[in-house]
């Protein structure tokens, strides 16, 4: 049974989800959330003074005890990672984050955590099931046989079995979503680890801005793609970890969208047509990725729904503000 008494511990809570997911806790009562993250406090997305925030690199395993001490849930959240233009040329940083996860669940075990989730990733689904951008949806079971992403999606995929071991051999409860492209404001829209979503937004502002009306698209831009709002993916990471799903689950949206369709939108929220150049080249991933929803919505009787749309509205509005507010506090 959920306790709002006992200490929840967020670990990357200063990066993207994990900002947003202190906040959620803090608003539904929680009395004692512990947020970490390896990066200086002021650069953390979010800052929350009434939670208890603390600068741990918990690749560390003596960290990893610090952050657990007497906490009764975690989310692990923190990874080495960012778009594909980062995992595609960081494979052995992706790698190293298994020893965040393999340490943690050690602490966690140790220190009798009640609930554990971890945060996995559609990187984990074997490419050939990718190959074309008519993508049949990705179902749970299409992470096996095993070709995930290199690097990242391998070591995501290990992890999500060191969770499942550790329930299996420990008692620990663990659970595992598997989630899809999240984007919303308070993330990274630039820098080299931003996704596509703010990625394309920040392109579109630039151009809005400076008069320059073109705009660099990362392969034919006929990648598809479904994109999930943060506040969907808040609602189901918690779902998920109070359900009794044992098994790893999707996490995403089912609203399916190619890359061009992605910036059409993009250019009618700034009022903008720009001409588009495809970099051939660049970091693309895979040609066509999406969520099978049928088990969420089996299991949970829901799925993400907040609109691409409505989702870029806000994430737009956010980084334009970033990109042009002196006064916006502004964390990279
Ligand atoms: P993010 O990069 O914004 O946040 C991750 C945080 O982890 C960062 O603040 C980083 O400083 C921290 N971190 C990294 N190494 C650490 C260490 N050794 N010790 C402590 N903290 C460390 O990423 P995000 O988008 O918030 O993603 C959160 C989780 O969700 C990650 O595990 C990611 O792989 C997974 N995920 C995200 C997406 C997405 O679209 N955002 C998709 C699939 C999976």
């Amino acid at each position: 049974m959920k306790d709002l008494s006992q200490r929840v511990v967020v670990c990357g809570a200063g990066g993207f989800i994990g900002g947003h997911l202190v906040r959620d806790l803090l608003a539904q009562g929680y009395k004692h959330v512990r947020a970490v993250d390896q990066k200086p406090i002021d650069q953390w997305y979010q800052i929350f003074p009434n939670a208890e925030n603390m600068q741990l690199d918990l690749s560390e395993k003596p960290a990893c005890y610090k952050a657990l001490k007497d906490s009764a849930y975690v989310y692990n959240l923190a990874a080495d990672m960012g778009g594909m233009g980062f995992i595609e040329t960081h494979k052995a940083l992706c790698m190293l984050s298994v020893l965040i996860n393999t340490h943690l669940l050690m602490a966690a075990k140790d220190c009798g955590v009640n609930r554990f989730f971890y945060s996995s990733s559609a990187c984990v689904y074997n490419g050939e099931k990718q190959i074309s951008p008519d993508v049949i949806p990705l179902k749970e079971a299409d992470a096996y046989p095993a070709m995930p992403e290199d690097g990242y999606g391998w070591e995501k995929l290990f992890s999500e079995r060191m969770c499942r071991h550790f329930r299996e051999d420990f008692n620990l409860i663990t659970r595992v979503a598997r989630y899809h492209n999240v984007y919303g404001p308070d993330g990274t829209w630039e820098g080299g680890r931003e996704k596509a979503p703010a990625a394309i937004c920040r392109k579109v502002i630039t151009a809005k801005l400076s008069g320059d009306h073109n705009i660099e698209i990362w392969g034919d831009g006929h990648q598809t793609r479904s994109f999930m709002y943060i506040s969907d993916c808040l609602k189901g990471t918690q779902d998920i970890l109070w359900s009794n799903i044992i098994e790893p689950i999707n996490l995403g949206s089912s609203e399916i969208v190619t890359i061009n369709g992605l910036v059409d939108i993009v250019e009618s929220i700034a009022g903008i047509k720009l001409k588009r150049k495809y970099n051939l080249s660049a970091p693309k991933g895979v040609n066509g990725r999406n969520s099978d929803n049928t088990l969420i919505q089996k299991l949970l009787g829901w799925e993400p729904s907040v609109k691409l749309r409505t989702g870029l509205e806000a994430t737009y509005a956010w980084i334009y503000n970033q990109m042009t507010d002196k006064n916006a506090r502004k964390v990279r």
